[in-house]
């Protein structure tokens, strides 16, 4: 199992669709997961829309359950990637304790580092698909058809926590609360660093290469 760190905006949703189909594994966003329950107006939903839209952090307990459910319908044992999950080291410890209830590890955190400015630029033509969830962006990943997702037609949109004032809340959220997370998996032995300036494609076959040296995962070919 593969957690997926790093600055909003660096591309965690991308990579982890890409490498999902590499690997064969699950993919869990907790963004996603939370703009479902936003979407369907349910009880966690309601209560986590406001922090989203401030782009401040959805209180721990209610990103854990929705997390904790979305593992229980799903068949983790397959092994999976987790992106936006833990965003601090409650988070990380309570991750912890939800894979060993299933007897599971944590086998690698991948940490991936790009400039600031890379950041806010892709932040800034990011498109997302309202059905499958899938990001384009509209200068380095344009879609096909403008406005329509490649990969189920779904409608594109541009999430409203993407615009200026919001984005730099949720750098300052990253920078005071997820950053303290690369020493804490560097200390247990579980980081490795890959850096994500370069487009999609070359990203996510470093960060193949990176599992694959250190043994995580067998990559077919
Ligand atoms: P990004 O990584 O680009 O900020 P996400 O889709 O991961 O985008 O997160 C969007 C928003 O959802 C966050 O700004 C935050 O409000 C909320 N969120 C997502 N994951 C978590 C989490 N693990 N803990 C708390 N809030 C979260
Ligand atoms: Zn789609």
């Amino acid at each position: 199992n593969i957690v997926l760190l790093g600055m909003p905006g660096v591309g965690k949703g991308t990579y982890a669709g890409l490498l999902r189909e590499s690997l064969g594994l699950l993919h869990f966003s907790t963004g996603n997961l939370l703009r479902n329950a936003v979407k369907q107006d349910s009880a966690l939903g309601r209560q986590a829309h406001e922090f989203m839209e401030k782009g401040s952090l959805v209180p721990d307990e209610i990103v854990t359950a929705l997390l904790e459910e979305a593992l229980s319908k799903s068949q983790i044992e397959k092994g999976f990637i987790l992106d936006g999950y833990p965003r601090n080291i409650k988070q990380a410890k309570e991750l912890e304790q939800l894979l060993s209830s299933h007897r599971l590890t944590l086998d690698s955190v991948i940490y991936l580092g790009a400039d600031e400015n890379v950041i806010v630029e892709r932040l800034s033509g990011r498109r997302i698909c309202s059905r499958c969830q899938r990001n384009f962006h509209i200068k380095n990943m344009p879609p096909k058809k403008d406005g329509i997702c490649d990969y189920c037609g779904g409608r594109l949109y541009e999430r409203p926590d993407d615009k200026k004032e919001t984005v730099h809340r949720r750098l300052n959220v990253y920078r005071t609360q997820t950053r303290t997370l690369i020493d804490y998996y560097e200390n247990r032995g579980l980081l490795q660093r890959v850096a994500a300036n370069e487009e999609a494609r070359v990203v996510v076959k470093k960060i193949l290469m990176v599992l694959e040296e250190n043994g995580t995962y067998k990559i077919q070919r």
